[in-house]
């Protein structure tokens, strides 16, 4: 495995255990050339569907490329790491269990979109700005005023006629006893 510092490949696996939920099995490698220390995962990759990119190929999905595109976004903003690999993973995962063979760069742009509007506008911003590349100015504003208008509708979670609960059954006056 390349290391991530000084590009030698050659390295040895000081440490393998599977990852906490089972999903994956975690290798915690040293480069012989440098001596860094990094983890790598191994994960099953055939329940992942392929992207199809907007020039129409198809690529094998790689969760890194949202964690690249997260981390340019959020660059020198308060989220953490850990939290772009949180949704990277909860990407990943939403593709896993889902029945899509095939999935649009596009759909995992906007599933990406999604979070960063939830955690940080300005970073929302950048990546959309780079995404989705807004026909034009208009667009753009009228996007950022959304935004400021969100953070401030964000405390009320679900509008009244939303979608409703489980029906609220057995709360009826015969009791079963
Ligand atoms: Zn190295």
């Amino acid at each position: 495995m390349k290391c991530p510092r000084c590009g030698a490949v050659d390295d040895r696996v000081i440490d393998s255990r599977l990852a906490k939920d089972s999903s994956a099995i975690r290798r915690r490698r040293e480069c012989l050339g440098c001596k860094k220390r990094f983890t790598t995962y191994e994960r099953i990759e055939e329940s992942l569907p392929f992207v199809i990119k907007k020039d129409g190929r198809r690529e094998a999905f790689d969760r890194r490329k949202i964690i690249e595109g997260m981390r340019r976004a959020c660059e020198k903003r308060p989220v953490s790491v850990d939290r772009i690999e949180a949704v990277a993973d909860s990407i990943e995962q939403e593709l896993m269990e889902g029945p899509e063979k095939e999935v649009s760069v596009q759909y995992i742009g906007e599933r990406i979109m999604d979070e960063l509007r939830q955690m940080d506008a300005v970073a929302y911003v950048r990546f959309a700005s780079v995404y989705r590349s807004f026909r034009d100015i208009e667009e753009f504003i009228t996007e950022i005023k959304e935004l400021s208008g969100l953070k401030e509708a964000r405390t009320e979670r679900l509008p009244e006629n939303g979608p409703p609960d489980e029906n609220r059954q057995g709360i009826q006056d015969s009791p079963c006893s």
